[in-house]
């Protein structure tokens, strides 16, 4: 199998003959074996039947039918599970990533590159979403090493490695561009067109997206527990260059100095608060400790081995 694409599902009967017909337009064309997964998330209308009725009628077509919805990051890993091509297209069903765009993520994905993403040229979204996309843009470069401008996009392609080692992360949130990346050896970026959402309406409401962005934050990096620790230095710092300073003055002024002592108890309070940060931060110094064990990433992803003797064994920490 030369490609899958994967496409998770909710709730999109309108969308579902477009996308479909689209997709085998497009893909038919190479000339090259793909399969198009897919996965519903436990849709309540007739996403169902179309796509088994799809899957009766195109013998590229694969249905995976989850028991209840479970969000779309899920959908797309159990599509993963099913993939069998070398390199694993996804996006999404309400035809806001035209599939027109995929020969151009699979020509990226054949010069070698393991990761490809996608920056949304026209951005076809409201102002608040495009704000907030705009903030855990920025946060997730400070956090990741690799530098990409636009993960909300789902129009994205993998190589099957990447891919298997996102599968393999068996943490509770699970956003698969940001798994991705950090498992990319040669990531690239390219410009898609977006369009508005064909038909139907999103399926994230303005609190799952909170959710979501809060997700990301805590799934991305430890810093937020690690906060309190830094708070805590820098209270106790505070705390002990203002006793200095308070000390000096009544050496040099006398007690009636800093109104009696009380600017003393001041410095005293801070130093201790800071302490009791500083204990919280170590607390959650443990806790990060204890979270990327769970975690249980992968620790490396192997390219290649070379060596005569040698049997490729498991690929991964
Ligand atoms: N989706 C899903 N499960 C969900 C929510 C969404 O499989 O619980 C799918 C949805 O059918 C669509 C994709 O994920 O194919 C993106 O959803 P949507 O277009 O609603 O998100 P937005 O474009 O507003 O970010
Ligand atoms: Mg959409």
């Amino acid at each position: 199998m030369d490609f899958s694409l994967v496409v998770p599902v909710f709730n999109e009967e309108k969308n579902l003959e477009e996308l479909i017909r689209r997709c085998l337009e497009v893909c038919r064309p190479l000339d090259r074996p793909f399969e198009l997964i897919l996965v519903d998330d436990g849709s309540g209308d007739a996403s169902r039947d179309i796509i088994e009725a799809g899957c009766a009628a195109h013998p590229e077509l694969a249905g995976v039918f989850l028991n209840r919805n479970y969000g779309q990051h899920a959908a797309v890993m159990a599509g993963f599970a099913q993939a069998r091509g070398a390199t694993i297209i996804t996006l999404d069903a309400d035809l806001q990533n035209p599939p027109e765009e995929i020969p151009r993520l699979l020509a990226k994905a054949d010069q070698g590159h393991d990761v490809v993403g996608s920056v949304r040229r026209k951005r076809q979204d409201s102002l608040f979403r495009k704000l907030a996309s705009r903030c855990v843009n920025t946060l997730i470069k400070m956090n990741t090493k690799t530098e990409m401008r636009d993960y909300g996009c789902m129009l994205r392609a993998y190589s099957r490695p990447v891919a298997e080692a996102v599968l393999r992360c068996r943490e509770a949130t699970r956003f698969i561009p940001i798994l991705a990346n950090s498992f990319a050896g040669n990531p690239v970026e390219i410009e898609v067109e977006h369009a508005p959402r064909n038909a139907g309406e999103s399926k994230y409401s303005l609190f799952s997206l909170i959710r979501l962005y809060l997700d990301l934050l805590t799934c991305m990096s430890t810093f937020p527990l690690r906060l309190a620790g830094v708070m805590g230095l820098v209270l106790s710092l505070v705390g002990f260059a203002a006793g200095l300073f308070v000390l000096g003055g009544r050496l040099l002024y006398g007690a009636n100095w800093a109104a009696d002592g009380i600017f003393t108890l001041f410095s005293l309070a801070f130093i201790l608060l800071g302490g009791l940060y500083l204990g919280i931060g170590i607390v959650g110094e443990y806790l990060a400790r204890l979270y990327n064990t769970e975690r249980n990433r992968p620790l490396y992803l192997i390219k290649k081995i070379t060596g005569q003797g040698i049997n490729a064994q498991n690929n991964g920490g």
